[in-house]
């Protein structure tokens, strides 16, 4: 017993090794990677993101002007944000939110009528 006292009088003069969740959250890391983050203004609707997506949970629609993201099956590798070539879509250090049911984030811009021949 004599060898743990000062273990013991360590922690009961050190404050508590826990965190008081979630009155007290952990902030975020820097380079944590987080929740999706695209922009309607500057995105076009290439859909290269949703072709380059391993876990195939982004869906572009051109002619409708719709990206739509499925936060549950994505896996945040954040290869979609490396390979968007305008740069509207990124990768925030913001770990998703608990949730009650399962939402797809979805973003509409202008539509971009198909082309005639
Ligand atoms: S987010 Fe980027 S890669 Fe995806 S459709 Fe928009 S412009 Fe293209
Ligand atoms: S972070 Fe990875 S898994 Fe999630 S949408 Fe982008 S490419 Fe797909």
């Amino acid at each position: 017993m004599p060898f743990m006292l000062p273990s013991i009088l360590r922690n009961v003069f050190s404050g508590p090794a826990t965190r008081p969740y979630p009155a007290n959250p952990r902030q975020p890391f820097a380079d944590a990677r987080g929740e999706l983050v695209n922009d309607p203004e500057t995105c076009i609707f290439c859909s290269i993101c949703a072709k380059k997506c391993p876990s195939q949970c982004l869906a572009v629609d051109k002619e409708l002007g719709t990206w739509e993201w499925d936060p549950f099956a994505c896996v945040y590798c954040g290869v979609c944000a490396e390979a968007c070539p305008t740069k509207s879509l990124r990768q925030t250090n913001v770990r998703r939110a608990v949730a009650r049911d399962k939402q797809s984030v979805a973003v509409q811009g202008q539509p971009k009528p198909k082309k005639s021949p």
